[in-house]
Formats: C-alpha cells, sequence, structure tokens
C-alpha cells in the first residue's frame, strides 16, 4: 500500500491558507483487493515543535479530517505527516506542507491607495516602490488585493502566473487577497510595481455594458514580508512612499478588449493617494486561480471572400492571443475575435452583442511578444489588420480557466459522441473564468444562476470543483436578501429577484458538493442560504400553498413556444408556474436532507412537512385524477417524474405522454434549459433507455450532434443556434459556447458508463452500465476523493467485457449486464463472458449515417466482400451524412449483410 496523494483543502502544499481548521485528505494504492485503511496518525508541525499530534485513530476515514490542534498562527509554514495502517497489515507515510496567510483581512498593515487621475483617463495606473535590501533574504511572501485587477511585477518580472486577481466576487462584503511567494529579491536596489485595470470593479458589465458598478476609481493593498537569514523581518506597505502614474495599457475592459502601445513610456508620476476601503470585507482567496490551461497554434491561416485576413485555432475558447512580431515604430496591429465563420466563409462577430473583442498593440521597433492583460476573449478565429507579413507560427491562443484538476474522462466507440463530450469538457473550461459564466464571448459574462442550476451535475464530474463553487456559493449567499431571494447573477451587478430553477441553484448545488464530494462543511456553511431561499419561495406562495406570482423564466429557451407560435419563445411552452412549483418541491426536499445530515431535527421535521404539502398541491394543481398533466409538453413531463411528483399509479400514463410527445417530433427535444438536463435520465430509468440513446445519437436539428456535425467544438446557447444552411439564428442570442445543454454529460457518465455515487464522496458506489444499440464499447474514469474509479465495457461478436477500478476503502455494487449485481471492494476486477439474450450494441438502423457504419470494422468487412467499390467510390465523400438505407439500394449483394447486423 502506498499514499498517492497528500492534500491539505483539496490542494498540494497549499500557501495563504486562511482557514483555521484545514482539512486533510490522502488517497490510498495497493496492489491488492479488498484493501481498507484501519487507522491514521496525522501529526502537524511547526519549526521543530508538534502542534497537532492526532494520536492513532481507528478509523477508516482519510477524507476531510479536519485540523484539531494549537490555534494556526499567521504567516507559518506547517509540516503535516500521516501514517496509515490497511486490513492487509500493510502501514504508509507520507508528508506535505501548508502554509498559512494573513488569517483575517484585518491583519494587512498596508493602507489602500489610489490615484488623481482624471476620471476620462482610461489607460490602466501603475503602481511604483522602489526599495533597497540591505542583507540576505530567507523568504519573502507578497500579499496584495486591488479594487480593480492587478498585475505585480518584481524587478521587471511578472509575479506570479495567476490572471485577473483578486477574482470577482461580492466587493460590497467580500474581496479576495492573494499571496505569492518571492523569489526573485536581490541585495540592492529592487522595485516592485503594479499595474491596474478596471477588471469588474470598475469595468462595464452587463448585457447593456455599464461601468463603475462598484466604485470608479481603482487602488492598490499590498504588503511584502521579507525574512533575513539573520532572523528579523521587515514589511513594505502600500503607503503614500508609493508613485502612481500610467504605462503602456492605454485602455483594457473585459468586453472591448485591450489598447497597448509600446511607445509609451511610464509617465506623469506623483505621489499615492492613500484611500480608507476598509479591510473588513478582505478574505483569503480559497479557490484555484485562472492560469492558462493550453496553448493552441493556428491550424489554418486564410483569406475570406470579404477579404479578411484570419487565423483559425481550431477550437474555441476562453482566452487571449499571444504572439510574436518585430514591426515599425508606431506600427499598429489589431486582432479582433470571433467564435465563427458566417454562411459565406466571412469572419462573424454578430453575436458578441456590445463586446468588440478587440486589441490593438503598438510596436516600439523591437522584437517583442504581445498579449493582453486585463481581457479575454470567446473566440476560435481572429481577424488580423495591420500586418503585412504574417506567419501564423507566431500566433499561440492561450485558453485560461480556472485551474481546477480535471477528474472525469468518457469515450466510447462513436466518435461523434467524444467529440461532444470534448465540447462540454471546453464549454466548462471556458465559463469556470473566476465564477461560473453563462458565456465567455458577447457583452454578458455573468454568473446566471440557472446555467449552473443545469450544468452543476455534470461539471462535478469533469472537475474537481468543490473550492470553486464554494467560493461563487458564499457570494451568492452575501447577496441573498429576504426581499430579492437568491439574484439571477451571482455577484449581483442586476439586482433582479429569485425565479425557480436558477434560484434553486442555492440549495441544489451545495447538495451536489456533497454528494460527489462528500463535503458536509460546505452544507454547513450554506444551510441559512439554502432556507433562505425556501423561505423566500414559501412567503411568496399563495393560500394553496403554490408559489404562482412574479417572472419566471419558465423552460428557457425551449422549442415548443416558437413552434406554437407563442409570443415570448424563449420561455418555453411548459406552465411557467407549473415549473416553479416543481423546483420548489425539489428545493424543500433537498433543504430537509440537509437538516437530517447536519442532525437539525426540528427543522428537518418542518420541512419533510412542508414538502408533502407542496407536493399536494402540485398534484391538485397540475396532475389529473386519471394521471394528465396539464402542461403535456415534454418538460412537464420530465419535472414531474424526475422530482417524483406524481403518485405511483400515474408514472407509466406520463412516460408515455413523454414518448408519444417525442415520437410527435420524430423522436426530437423540444426542451430548454430545464427540461433537458434531465429528459435522458429520465428516459432511461423508465424503461424507454433505447429512445434515450436514440435522441443522443441522432444527428439532425435539435439534438446534441447536430452541432457536432456543425463543427462545433464547444456547446451552443440554443439548439439551434446556427442553422442546417449555416447561417446564423436570426433570433440573437446565440453564443456558440454556453454550457447548460452540456447538462448530457452526466448521462453519459450516469448511465452508460454506470457511475453513480450510493454514499457521498463515492466512499459506496455503483457500476451499472446501461448499453444501448449504436455504441459497442465505453470507457470512462472518475477521480474521487478516495481514487480513481473506472468503468470500461464492450459489446461484440456476441462477447460482453467488462473492466473497473474500484479505490482503496471504498465498495461498489457492479451491475454485470445480463448477470447478477456483485459486491466488490478495492481493486482492478474484468470479466468476460458470452451475451445470452438479444443484448447487441453494435446494431444499426436504417436511419443511421453512411459514415457512422463506415467506423465499424463488421460493417467495413462486410462492404469489403460484398461491394469493394463502394468504398472507393469517390462519391463517398458527399454522401457521408445520407443514412444507410441509401447505400443498400444501390448495393443489392451487400443488404442483406447488412440486414443482418441491423
Ligand atoms: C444568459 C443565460 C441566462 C439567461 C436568463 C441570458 O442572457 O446568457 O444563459 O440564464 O439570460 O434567462
Amino acid at each position: 500500500m502506498q499514499i498517492k496523494t497528500f492534500q491539505v483543502e483539496f490542494q498540494n502544499h497549499p500557501v495563504g491558507l486562511d482557514v483555521l481548521h484545514p482539512r486533510f485528505f490522502w488517497k490510498l494504492l495497493s496492489a491488492q483487493q479488498n484493501v481498507r485503511q484501519t487507522a491514521f496518525h496525522l501529526t502537524v508541525q511547526t519549526g521543530g515543535s508538534t502542534v497537532w499530534d492526532s494520536g492513532r485513530q481507528e478509523r477508516e476515514d482519510s477524507v476531510y479530517i479536519a485540523y484539531a490542534g494549537h490555534p494556526l498562527q499567521p504567516c507559518t509554514v506547517y509540516e503535516a505527516s500521516v501514517t496509515v495502517w490497511d486490513n492487509h497489515g500493510q502501514e504508509a507515510s507520507a508528508q506535505t506542507t501548508f502554509e498559512t496567510g494573513l488569517l483575517h483581512g484585518s491583519a494587512f498593515c498596508a493602507g489602500w491607495i489610489t490615484h488623481a487621475l482624471p476620471k476620462e483617463e482610461t489607460a490602466s495606473p501603475v503602481f511604483v516602490k522602489t526599495f533597497a535590501v540591505k542583507k540576505p533574504v530567507r523568504s519573502a511572501r507578497l500579499y496584495a488585493t486591488a479594487l480593480g485587477i492587478y498585475e505585480a511585477c518584481l524587478n521587471g518580472g511578472r509575479v506570479g502566473n495567476r490572471y485577473f486577481a483578486p477574482g470577482w466576487t461580492n466587493y460590497k462584503t467580500r474581496l479576495q487577497y492573494q499571496t505569492y511567494p518571492i523569489e526573485n529579491l536581490q541585495v540592492g536596489e529592487n522595485v516592485l510595481s503594479f499595474t491596474v485595470g478596471n477588471g469588474w470593479y470598475k469595468g462595464a458589465l452587463g448585457f447593456m455594458p455599464e461601468p463603475n458598478r462598484y466604485g470608479d476609481r481603482t487602488a492598490l493593498l499590498a504588503e511584502l514580508h521579507i525574512w533575513y537569514e539573520d532572523g528579523s523581518e521587515d514589511v513594505l506597505p502600500t503607503d503614500a512612499s508609493w508613485q502612481v502614474g500610467t504605462g503602456p495599457i492605454r485602455s483594457s475592459e473585459f468586453y472591448f478588449g485591450e489598447v497597448y502601445d509600446s511607445t509609451v513610456q511610464p509617465s506623469g508620476f506623483a505621489a499615492a493617494v492613500p484611500a480608507d476601503f476598509g479591510t473588513a470585507q478582505i478574505t483569503a482567496q480559497e479557490d484555484e486561480p485562472v492560469r492558462i490551461q493550453k496553448r493552441l497554434s493556428a491550424v489554418q491561416c486564410f483569406v475570406t471572400p470579404k477579404g479578411e485576413r484570419v487565423l483559425d485555432f481550431g477550437q474555441n475558447i476562453a482566452g487571449f492571443v499571444e504572439w510574436k512580431y518585430k514591426g515599425e515604430k508606431g506600427q499598429k496591429v489589431k486582432l479582433r475575435h470571433a467564435e465563427a465563420l458566417d454562411e459565406n466563409g466571412n469572419f462573424y462577430t454578430g453575436n458578441l452583442s456590445f463586446a468588440t473583442a478587440e486589441d490593438v498593440y503598438v510596436c516600439d521597433g523591437t522584437a517583442q511578444t504581445f498579449c493582453p492583460h486585463f481581457t479575454y476573449h470567446g473566440f476560435r478565429y481572429i481577424r488580423v489588420e495591420g500586418l503585412e507579413d504574417l506567419h501564423p507560427e507566431d500566433f499561440t491562443a492561450c485558453a485560461i480557466s480556472a485551474d481546477l484538476e480535471e477528474t472525469g474522462s468518457f469515450s466510447c466507440s462513436d466518435s461523434r459522441i467524444n467529440q461532444l463530450q470534448s465540447n462540454i469538457q471546453w464549454s466548462q473550461r471556458d465559463n469556470f473564468v473566476d465564477i461560473p459564466t453563462d458565456c465567455p464571448q458577447r457583452s454578458e459574462r455573468l454568473g446566471w444562476t440557472g446555467d449552473v442550476r443545469a450544468f452543476c451535475g455534470t461539471a462535478v464530474f469533469n472537475s474537481q470543483a468543490d473550492l470553486f463553487f464554494t467560493k461563487w456559493l458564499r457570494d451568492l449567499a452575501s447577496e441573498q436578501t429576504p426581499e430579492k431571494g437568491v439574484p439571477q447573477v451571482v455577484p449581483d451587478v442586476m439586482q433582479q429577484p429569485g425565479t425557480a430553477f436558477w434560484g434553486d441553484v442555492a440549495t441544489v448545488l451545495p447538495w451536489k458538493l456533497y454528494t460527489a464530494y462528500g463535503d458536509k462543511r460546505v452544507l454547513e456553511g450554506q444551510y441559512a442560504s439554502m432556507k433562505g431561499w425556501v423561505d423566500y419561495m414559501t412567503a411568496h406562495s399563495g393560500e394553496n400553498g403554490l408559489w404562482q406570482d412574479g417572472y419566471q423564466y419558465g423552460d428557457w429557451l425551449a422549442l415548443d413556444a416558437e413552434q406554437a407560435g407563442l409570443t415570448d419563445e424563449r420561455n418555453g411552452a411548459t406552465d411557467r408556474y407549473m415549473i416553479a412549483n416543481a423546483c420548489y418541491a425539489d428545493s424543500v426536499d433537498i433543504l430537509a436532507k440537509t437538516a437530517e445530515v447536519l442532525q437539525k431535527e426540528q427543522d428537518a421535521k418542518a420541512y419533510r412537512k412542508l414538502y408533502q404539502t407542496i407536493l399536494d398541491a402540485f398534484c391538485r394543481e397540475y396532475i389529473t385524477e386519471t394521471g394528465r398533466l396539464v402542461s403535456e409538453t415534454q418538460t412537464a413531463c420530465v419535472i414531474v417524474l424526475y422530482f417524483h411528483l406524481a403518485a405511483e399509479k400515474d408514472r407509466a400514463h406520463i412516460v408515455q405522454t413523454l414518448v408519444s410527445n417525442l415520437n410527435a417530433h420524430h423522436n426530437h427535444m423540444t426542451t430548454g434549459f430545464v427540461g433537458t438536463p434531465f429528459i435522458c435520465h429520465v428516459l432511461s430509468e423508465n424503461g424507454q433507455h433505447e429512445l434515450a440513446g436514440k435522441i443522443v445519437r441522432s444527428e439532425d436539428c435539435p439534438s446534441w450532434l447536430y452541432e457536432v456535425k456543425m463543427g462545433a467544438t464547444t456547446v451552443w446557447e440554443r439548439w439551434n443556434s446556427i442553422l442546417p444552411d449555416g447561417s446564423f439564428n436570426p433570433k440573437n442570442m446565440n453564443s456558440l459556447n454556453h454550457y447548460a445543454y452540456g447538462s448530457i454529460g452526466d448521462w453519459l457518465y450516469r448511465k452508460l458508463a454506470g457511475i453513480n455515487e450510493l454514499q457521498p464522496g463515492y466512499r459506496s458506489f455503483e457500476i451499472r452500465p446501461q448499453m444501448v444499440k449504436g455504441i459497442c464499447s465505453v470507457r470512462a474514469s472518475l477521480e474521487t476523493v478516495y481514487g480513481t474509479i473506472r468503468s470500461a465495457w464492450s459489446c461484440k461478436n456476441h462477447q460482453i467485457t467488462v473492466e473497473v477500478e474500484i479505490p482503496v476503502n471504498t465498495t461498489a455494487q457492479l451491475y454485470l449486464p445480463e448477470r447478477e449485481m456483485v459486491t466488490l471492494g478495492s481493486g482492478k476486477y474484468r470479466y468476460a463472458y458470452a451475451t445470452e439474450t438479444e443484448l447487441e450494441t453494435e446494431r444499426y438502423s436504417m436511419e443511421t449515417p453512411l459514415h457512422v457504419v463506415l467506423n465499424h470494422p463488421a460493417a467495413v468487412s462486410i462492404l469489403k466482400k460484398a461491394a469493394p467499390e463502394m468504398l472507393t467510390n469517390p462519391m463517398l465523400e458527399y454522401v457521408k451524412d445520407s443514412p444507410l438505407s441509401e447505400m443498400l439500394a444501390y448495393s443489392a449483394q451487400a443488404k442483406p449483410l447488412f440486414e443482418q447486423l441491423i
């Protein structure tokens, strides 16, 4: 046995931690099966003395072990060491470190400084301090925050590799600071500088961009701590002795890009202006910073029909372009960013709303590497202006995202679904930019709560998002009021009252973090907010116990309202209050379960009772005696089934209504934000798994694979953001990078790969693969807090193979297809056996497109034998999207062979 990872607060060697009782996690690896930890012993030391000794604890727990020693001291490095024993008589040890920050924002001894630049000045202020270091340095740390977003430089080198610090929070009550290890202090003169951009604090924000949402003057608060080899210490704080001027960043805004003029020398320096913006709201950053995650080269360089010079990076990303060039002094180069080309192949910016997404550079005559500092764009293409000699190899697209550990992988025999999985993961990365945003490209990029509500189930498979979401939930709670409920966007720059589904993120998300990662502290921290949201809905309910007033988004962007010719097509055709009350019931159910987990018995009882009252009222209002729904849309059926709102006797009828509705739409969804995350789950759980598979594998509009077929590399906002002829939906709101519909990822992991938690954090779980026709193998993995779960299966030539991996300290129930369930302890297992029943996943339907058929070895060997000319026919390229039936019509010989396969 060995310890694979030993972390503190989900991080390796965290620096700047202000958690008073940080939690320890370790993952165990063993070559043996059925391994469980039987005991552990944890000690924490600093400066040679022990501050916590847990003693030997006869416990299996290996996660969320909270520090319980002497109070932690600020700016201190602690060494933790753990020894564990298992049920096979093995022992293993590991060490790690963590370092505290200032522990309280009010511990900053520095003072805020700002500038006296005129209001119209757009250039980013640069704060500078020159100072002398007189003796050898043992270590140094920089603690910093700003009103605006900052970049620090020491002796000309960038400090750290994070972007957009201090991040976006509810600045009125929460402002994060960051801690940086400093390595390059030199004995002698040093220069520390900070450039502060407008960011979210002062910059333009919102659909109709407005500046100064939080304040109209940027400011800085920082202190450099230096510990010398002789044991003494110095602190260099921001104060009136700093100078402030402007430099080459002439303007910078998230939506409008950056103007960087390298011919401008830093100038206009004057004494910084002390200010009092308080320190009570300051708190250490607890989640992973935004960093560059991937660097992409251009895959194509071309001139559009309109004559634009365009580079294609092959992937829609959130980020910016870094490029090298030696221009003439004063030469101006413009990079404009776009997600797509239009139907004629021209550069398309029509879906950016007010965002201009343009970075402008002025060269200084030397060889330079450019990239913006305080902006990012959602793009796959750039249009380059002002360059005669364009060398694509000099341009790199840098994809940024919160630096989360990627924990999930999914692939299968259908390459189109693999592309869909990639699109979902990219949309997640691209929209996890400090907060969970709706989109990265247009003038919006806000923390829309409903989008998170729809996608969080998938998000927690793809990434370890506990810290990321915990931070955002704190802001949500801090913005929530009894009058407004949960705001529609967090941080709240819109001041709009809570709506159903959107506001439910307040209950759904903490519960997700608890079930996916086992994190109980987030439930404790959010409990008042969860309760606040439920109480808000109760306060808005009428005498019949139902919430039936105020604006609701309904089944946002569902297609059925448009199909029915309704006026506001964006809200879908499902009764909006029926949705609201289904969500209300779900939130109350979650709250009652949370109260049970937290042992708040009275609350648990009261909310369980409220749940029953809502359920009864819901049935009276929305379900007839005979099991008909008042609104018989797909989404209405889906939510009633998914949230278990109907009596058992009525379920079969409602499933049938859903199936009939789908059939009437040629097995296409009409669902929006509310119905889409659950529709396939509901089908798979109610005897219609094959239909779910058909919908997921369908390629025509609307469907997930339609987007894939149209070349999408991220998930679109609307099912039909781009129409089959390549033109954009004239209705507007056509972000090509919105993750809500990426919520199908949850179904891929849970149903196709079959990975489902039974106990929080996957301490016990099931692997229950559900095969569907047309997919003959699946391979998925999930890095849980205990270790790696793997589920892989294939069904080929009447042979089923299942391979699974179960982490140490966990148990799994494995449902082998066509076999009994087996309970397994940790280890790796492989099963191979012949199929006994009709289960045969390699079959096609007559509608299967040719290129799918041609991906299959069995199909190719039939063709090689019966109609080899078809494989070499040059027309194949043109008919590759036609159904199998068309090909069979041309080959009398191949037909009977294919019919056997179908
Ligand atoms: C956003 C959505 C959001 C919605 C609210 C849009 O502008 O992009 O994703 O949830 O407004 O209905």
